[in-house]
């Protein structure tokens, strides 16, 4: 089964989610510890809390084009072609942006001089290794600057594969955009995670949108329950989205993860109630 744990915005408890259930299946000698892929590119911060020691590392590259000046003959089928305005020919020369080009090598196709070769582009890099507890963890790293989130994460879901009947929690990037949905398909279940306020309900309508669009069964967790209005809950009861769990607005919460605490280290209570929520997920997921 595969668990994507997302929310429509930052700062709402992802990752904090995401990482307690980890260590509360990883601690169940019921079941095999799970695997868990931090697909949070652009800034992946769950190893901070699961602290894997790395082992394995896999530059990840996407095609773009090299332009061999001597066959070019300033024709600009290439430019034309470019969605992304990542390639530009001025006068003679033929200029490539690397940082706009998306690698969908249209341009290698349309150039009628065999001008253009392409060549690999390296735009982040994957890595992999185990936690103390013996969590698979795999994670993605978006180079600085680099705009495109997207290849690394399909190259992360493909570069490790789960052993039959080994969950896996995946933790998405914050929103909804491109890099959120890329995370999110493929998976069995979706766990939003938000915050009782006006704005955590404007993110959980736009979060629960992606679920309804990808046909994906989805519960909420409400992380600094107590705060804000009944919003989100009125919310969820219109659209049918159960409430799994409810975390308490408490500051030794905030306080334990900031120092790089679990929400089941800070308060161990919360290992039964993790696992008893992916017994609920997954008879959701067995009544689709
Ligand atoms: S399509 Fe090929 S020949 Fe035409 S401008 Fe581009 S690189 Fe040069
Ligand atoms: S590979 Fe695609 S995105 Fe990149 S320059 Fe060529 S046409 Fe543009």
């Amino acid at each position: 089964m595969r668990i994507t744990v997302a929310s429509g915005k930052g700062g709402t408890g992802k990752t904090t989610v995401a990482t307690s259930l980890a260590l509360s299946l990883a601690v169940n000698s019921a079941q095999l510890p799970p695997l868990f892929l931090d697909c949070d590119v652009e800034a992946p911060n769950a190893h901070l809390f699961l602290k894997p020691v790395f082992e394995n590392y896999k530059d990840v590259s996407i095609l773009i084009p090299s332009i061999d000046q001597s066959k070019c003959t300033s024709c600009g089928k290439c430019a034309e072609v470019c969605e992304y305005h990542a390639i530009a020919v001025l006068g003679k020369n033929v200029m490539v942006f690397s940082q706009l080009c998306h690698g969908c090598g249209s341009c290698t196709l349309v150039c009628p001089t065999k001008a253009i070769r392409e060549v690999p582009d390296v735009i982040g890099v994957l890595e992999s290794g185990s936690t103390p507890v013996g969590i698979n963890f795999s994670h993605g790293i978006l180079n600085v600057g680099e705009p495109m989130a997207v290849p690394v994460i399909q190259q992360l879901k493909k570069w490790v594969t789960p052993q039959p009947d080994q969950v896996v929690i995946v933790d998405a990037p914050p929103g909804t955009s491109c890099p959120v949905v890329e995370s999110v398909r493929n998976a069995n279940f979706l766990l939003l995670v938000t915050e009782p306020t006006p704005f955590g309900l404007h993110d959980l309508t736009l979060a629960a949108q992606v679920a309804n669009e990808l046909k994906i069964p989805a519960g909420v967790i409400i992380n600094r329950d107590g705060i804000g209005n009944a919003g989100v809950e009125d919310f969820c009861a219109v659209e049918g989205l159960p409430i799994l769990m409810r975390i308490p607005y408490d500051r030794a919460i905030a306080e334990g993860t900031a120092q790089g605490q679990t929400l089941i280290e800070i308060f161990p209570e919360y290992t039964l109630l993790f696992q008893q929520m992916l017994v609920e997920i997954s008879r959701i997921v067995d009544q689709r």
